[in-house]
């Protein structure tokens, strides 16, 4: 599309939706659209990475309904796809319940939509298990994490080697075993990391 199309075409699209919906000049759109990129369909942002220290892509979530959900204690309710990646990322059954600021960092790295940190600040601030747990110390978003719920559900392992054992049995391998619930913990040593 040549640039007078695409001026034409935004004319037209802010005058069927009353001028107000689209804001700024036709040139402030066109510059704001050169932040944007269309790869097979789906829209992407350009976004500069501080950490990378490069220019990447973010995917844009668009402003629509996605589906029903069953809120714990407010019943079946309508969530747009916004709300349902913050639900995976922030109530999740890996997530746990991380903050605000902890949520935002782990989906700005992969999306992108206008007033995104607000969106989640909002969520994060009505969210029942944060508030019921607001002031209460010793609550980490590992404790919440529901695979973690009981004892020896999930086991963690590893393995480190000992340059100068003292052992005279030879045995240089310590095998590390903790438990994610309970955090108790065990250790053998062994002479070869290999079963
Ligand atoms: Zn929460």
């Amino acid at each position: 599309m040549s640039a007078v199309d695409t001026r034409r075409a935004i004319a037209d699209f802010r005058n069927e939706l009353g001028g107000n919906s689209v804001r700024g000049t036709i040139d402030g759109v066109l510059e704001f659209a050169k932040e944007f990129e269309l790869v097979r369909g789906l829209l992407f942002k350009h976004v500069f990475d501080a950490v990378e220290h490069e220019v990447q892509l973010r995917l844009c979530v668009p402003d629509q309904s996605h589906s029903k959900f069953e809120y714990p204690g407010q019943h079946w309710k309508n969530l747009g796809y916004r709300e349902r990646l913050i639900l995976e990322y922030h109530n999740g059954p890996l997530a746990g319940h991380i903050g605000r600021e902890r949520t935002y960092e782990l989906m700005s790295k992969d999306y992108w939509w206008p007033g995104m940190y607000e969106s989640i600040r909002r969520w994060c601030r009505n969210c029942e298990t944060c508030i019921r747990e607001r002031g209460i110390s010793g609550v980490t978003s590992f404790s919440r994490t529901q695979y973690y719920s009981r004892p020896f559900r999930v086991l963690q392992y590893d393995t480190v080697e000992c340059n100068n054992p003292r052992d005279e049995s030879g045995k240089k391998y310590i095998l590390t075993v903790i438990c994610c619930f309970s955090r108790c913990r065990d250790r053998q040593a062994w002479r070869s990391c290999k079963r």
